[in-house]
């Protein structure tokens, strides 16, 4: 039997983080992926400022053109009406997942990690992990990063996510028309409590929607009428998976197993976005698992790593927040009419994607719309029909 100071179950950006942190630190560390890489992963890859921040700070990587596309083009719609298109948005950058997680999978093993990959886990015991093959890896730590359907959230929790939270995207990669520009476009309204996207890539573009699963009843349908909506190729077959969307383990692990990435339901409920949260807590399961081994106490890794890993949670509370202006019928025209009229709502909501602010930044312009929206939620809850 093979032994390692730290086990990491799954090399997306949370296992690759969690990977380069703790072997850079001189810990022994296995990275296990039921993959080879490069490997496909559902996703718009909407790469914002905060993910190129963390990739920075944990893998010393920068944005190149060979890996992204960088827009600051953005348009907004509702239903195919156009909200708003903004030439000058502060830029964002987008990625294919199959190139950008095997670059981060590869740092993580050029800093020392050892890779077990090509088949899933079977069993996990307090200090065990057996994959498929019958391999046995003995661990002190173990960083379930093993994405939304978690094995090891499955093993700790009993089920890897809320099915009444949790979200559903469809996806397709659709030729880029030659006629097209690069605008990054967001429709509000192609889901209920989610969006649709059609993200610019080098030669194709994603295009997707997604939303709270349990309130879309048919999202086949409505990716049916996006793909119609944006002219997309309608021969191709959809994929689907599901996103955890603000749905957050409050504790995410027990004593020396911890959560990170998805697997733990760190995702902002809001736009999706995954991958830098991924990345940060994937460094911060790691950092928590380095100091709880170097104190000879590998239990209290869980304690150290909620505390490092609240901010993120806090953040998505706010979220939460924000999702209730912005997605339910009473207060959705609202926030569409402000963003259509160009307001500080636009430009804070510009920023959040391009990672130059964060829900924190926005408290004072959600305390200012509370009247207005108090009065819009009695309206309809009392039927009240008369103008805005
Ligand atoms: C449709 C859709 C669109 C999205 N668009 C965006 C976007 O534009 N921008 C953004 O920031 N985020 C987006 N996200 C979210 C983002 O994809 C995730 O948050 C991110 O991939 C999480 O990273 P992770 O490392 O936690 O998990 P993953 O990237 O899912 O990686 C998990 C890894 O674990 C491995 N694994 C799984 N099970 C096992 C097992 N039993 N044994 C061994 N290995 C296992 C998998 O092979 C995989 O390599 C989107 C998600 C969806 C579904």
């Amino acid at each position: 039997m093979s032994e390692y100071d730290v086990v990491i179950v799954g090399s997306g950006p949370a296992g690759s983080a969690a990977a380069i942190t703790a072997a850079k630190a001189g810990l022994a560390v296995a990275v296990v992926d039921k993959a080879t890489f490069p490997r496909d992963k559902l996703c718009g890859g909407l790469f914002t400022g905060r993910s190129e921040k963390a990739m920075q700070a944990i893998f010393g990587l920068e944005v190149t053109e060979d890996m992204f596309v960088t827009s600051n083009h953005m348009r907004f719609l509702s239903k195919g009406r156009v909200l708003a298109d903004i030439r000058n948005a502060p830029p964002v950058h987008l990625t294919m997942r199959r190139e950008f997680d095997a670059m981060l999978h590869s740092e993580a093993l050029k800093a020392g990690a050892t890779p077990y990959l090509g088949q899933p886990i079977t069993a996990l015991t307090d200090d065990t992990l057996t994959l498929r093959d019958g391999i046995k890896l003995r661990f002190k730590a173990l960083i379930g990063a093993d994405g939304v359907n978690s094995f090891v959230a499955r093993t700790l929790f009993g089920r890897p996510f809320d099915p009444e939270k949790i979200g559903f995207g469809l996806e397709i990669e659709t030729p880029l028309p030659p006629t097209r520009d690069n605008a990054v476009e967001v429709d509000f309204d192609a889901a209920s409590w989610g969006y649709g996207w059609a993200f610019p890539k080098r030669k194709t573009v994603t295009v997707g929607v997604g939303g709270i699963n349990s309130r879309n009843e048919d999202m086949k349908a409505n990716m049916a009428a996006y793909i119609a909506q944006t002219g997309s190729d309608e021969s191709l077959r959809y994929k689907g998976q599901y996103l955890p969307f603000g749905d957050y383990k409050k504790t995410p692990g027990r004593d020396h197993i911890l959560l990170a990435g998805d697997a733990a339901g760190l995702v902002d409920p809001i736009t999706g976005e995954g991958i830098a949260l991924a990345m940060e807590s994937g460094q911060h399961a790691a950092n928590a698992v380095i100091e709880a081994l170097a104190q000879g106490k590998p239990q209290t890794a869980l304690s150290r790593y909620m505390k490092l890993v609240k901010p993120i949670q806090r953040s998505l509370d706010q979220a939460k927040m924000w999702r209730l202006i912005m997605f339910p019928k009473a207060t959705e025209g609202y926030f569409r009419k402000a963003f259509e009229r160009g307001s500080s709502l636009q430009m804070k909501y510009l920023e959040l994607l391009a990672g130059e602010a964060e829900y924190a930044d926005l408290r004072g312009a959600l305390l200012r719309r509370i009247p207005k929206l108090g009065w819009r939620l009695l309206k309809h809850r009392l039927g009240f029909k008369g103008p805005a």
